[in-house]
């Protein structure tokens, strides 16, 4: 790379000027602002990334659309967007205004990566994949006038001698902070609707830590000394402002955010650079697995280095729905005590939540927020699962024919663009909205923060700005009555006794199933509404005990008051059961409690458990009719 550089520096005597250009429409209905921005909003580092990796005889200017407007008259030799699926017919509309004016455009980034042939059709080159290797060959065949319509990655860059992004052209007092870096890309594991595997890599490269500490004190250093400058030009008033707001934290750059997808993919090169972070003493934050909360030394190493905040893809509390999206390293058991732990040592916990597997229905998005208002988390990211070009979930959804809009600006985790499984597409649209508003209420972000430790106000005024947000872009939504039925019906329960099991019959058949396997050993809820009669389907899978039986009655009693519609519970998936168990759901006395609000039946129970029939059923037992 360096000997292209000293070559195009010999070929070219004139300074050239690159455009470097972030798409963000500008009446976009979830545009930030101000205050938002600067409270609640990153800047990307691709375009610092590419400025960084640009000769040094051209200049480089850089425009970020979500905080500046673009001047399509700017004089410039070459102008680079990089663009992401949902902003990728606002850059189409940038490329075709700079290409009426004779500039030549060049796109990248996951979208044009994925949808080359779409790309290509409204600029003059295409770069696939990561970019730092092949710019330097975009540039040299700009200078020469030989541009090729694509540039394809061949191996991913190296990340030792990283050249620093040029933080320096983000515009200033825009964001939270522009001390953005990186340490790693890539990621190892393969969760379905993500692009940073396919796009990144399925290994982790890693920066040299001793690399990525001298940038961070040089881009301190840096802003400190732009903010001591604008304090002393400034009024007294400004400067006094500027030092209160450093002093409670909400400062631009009192924080540093490592913005790589898997901060914590190594863990001892973890340790590596949270030791030396140390000698900076700086706050930091970061994209993490909820899993770093199982190593309390390891937390405590990132609190002790000045970790204040992750952000962690928590994505669901369904474990169906994580092992659907291969996810399945989230454990949901382990959710509660590993957010506990960041919290015991001060730092801050972000969720990112998805709705809209295919195990969601429209319980999810109430007991979503009962967990995370109830676990104090400080700040989510609710998104509507997106079928990005690239993923696995894109190919899938394209298979199965589940996409029904391909307007890319919708691709932006805020718009439902496929058929649900479990419920209508305006359910999963009104259930987003729902959560939003409901998590940003002004009781939630009492109830939430009132336990944090450290970082009040800073922590509150996120709340604010993001409560403001919603408040201003989203709909208030609303969930069907049904919504909460089911989440009260929806459970996982220990299954306490365990000898006398009875297998189903059924399922022995089927599967052959081992009657005491001790994996089996809870039962599994899960209702919905029936596809074709007008009532609830419960569905059991596990092992049944007398204690379960009864809970599951309770819930049934309870479901039946509310909702006004006959009740199907399918035996027909469930492993084993106990005598006490079936005697307890054929009590005349329990099944009665329930008969005045609706009709219940069981479906497949005699089948499935035919063998011990006779011992616990009453011969003249005709309570209960067999469903459909
Ligand atoms: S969602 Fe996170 S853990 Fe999963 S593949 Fe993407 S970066 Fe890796």
């Amino acid at each position: 790379m360096h000997s292209m550089k000293n070559s195009t520096h010999q070929s070219s005597t004139q300074r050239r000027t690159l455009l470097l250009l972030d798409p963000y429409p500008p009446n976009h209905p979830y545009r930030m602002t101000a205050s938002e921005r600067r409270t609640i909003w990153f800047p990307k580092l691709s375009l610092p990334v590419i400025a960084a990796h640009t000769p040094p005889d051209w200049d480089v200017k850089l425009v970020d659309e979500a905080v500046q407007e673009i001047n399509f008259d700017e004089p410039c030799d070459l102008v680079g967007l990089s663009v992401m699926t949902c902003y990728a017919p606002r850059a189409y509309e940038i490329a075709a205004e700079f290409r009426r004016r004779g500039k030549p455009v060049v796109l990248g980034g996951v979208h044009p990566t994925y949808c080359p042939d779409e790309a290509l059709r409204h600029c003059d080159a295409v770069v696939c994949g990561e970019a730092e290797d092949l710019w330097p060959h975009v540039i040299a065949d700009v200078e020469a006038g030989t541009l090729k319509p694509i540039y394809r990655m061949s191996d991913f860059p190296s990340l030792s001698n990283y050249q620093r992004p040029r933080i320096d052209l983000l515009s200033p007092d825009a964001y939270m902070t522009r001390l953005c870096t990186f340490t790693t890309r890539g990621c190892h594991f393969d969760c379905e609707f993500c692009s940073v595997s396919p796009f990144n890599g399925k290994t982790t490269r890693r920066r040299p830590v001793p690399e990525v500490i001298a940038e961070i004190q040089h881009a301190k250093e840096w802003l400190r000394s732009a903010i001591i400058d604008r304090m002393t030009r400034g009024s007294v008033w400004n400067a006094l402002a500027t030092s209160l707001r450093i002093w409670v934290g909400i400062e631009e750059g009192s924080i540093v955010a490592f913005v790589d997808d898997l901060h914590n993919s190594h863990r001892a090169y973890c340790r590596e650079l949270w030791q030396a972070l140390k000698s900076l003493n700086i706050k930091w934050g970061c994209q993490a697995t909820l899993f770093l909360g199982d190593d309390r030394d390891m937390v405590k190493l990132a609190a002790d280095s000045g970790c204040v905040s992750v952000f962690v893809g928590m994505e669901s509390l369904l474990e169906e729905s994580l092992d659907e999206t291969n996810k399945g390293f989230n454990q949901v058991r382990k959710f509660e005590d590993q957010i506990k732990m960041f919290h015991d040592h001060g730092i801050m916990v972000n969720p990112g939540i998805v709705f809209g597997f295919d195990n969601d229905d429209e319980s999810v998005f109430e007991a979503t927020l009962n967990f995370l208002i109830r676990n104090h988390v400080e700040l989510a990211y609710f998104n509507i699962l997106t079928p990005l070009p690239g993923t696995a979930l894109f190919e899938r959804y394209t298979r199965e024919g589940r996409i029904f809009d391909y307007d890319w600006a919708k691709y932006d985790g805020k718009h439902v663009v496929f058929k649900p499984k479990r419920m209508t597409p305006e359910q999963l649209q009104e259930g987003f909205y729902w959560a939003n508003h409901e998590f940003y209420s002004l009781s939630s972000i009492w109830s939430r923060l009132r336990h944090t430790k450290g970082r009040f106000i800073p922590r509150l005024q996120m709340n604010y700005e993001f409560r403001k947000l919603v408040k201003r872009t989203c709909p208030h939504g609303r969930l069907s009555p049904i919504a909460r039925i089911l989440k009260d019906l929806h459970g996982k329960l220990p299954t306490v006794e365990t000898s006398q099991l009875i297998p189903n019959a059924l399922q022995a058949i089927k599967q052959n199933v081992h009657p005491s396997s001790q994996q089996e050993l809870f039962l599994n809820i899960r209702a919905r509404q029936h596809d074709m009669f007008t009532a609830l389907l419960i569905e059991l899978e596990g092992t049944l005990d007398q204690l379960n039986a009864k809970e599951l009655l309770r819930r049934i009693s309870q479901a039946a008051k509310q909702a006004n519609m006959d009740i199907i519970v399918n035996f027909e998936h469930l492993r084993q059961a106990t005598p006490g168990a079936l005697q307890t759901l054929l009590d005349t006395n329990m099944v009665q409690r329930i008969r005045p609000y609706a009709k219940l039946r069981y479906r497949k129970l005699k089948e499935a458990f035919l063998s011990a029939w006779q011992e616990v059923v009453p011969p003249d037992q005709d309570l209960l009719e067999e469903g459909p």
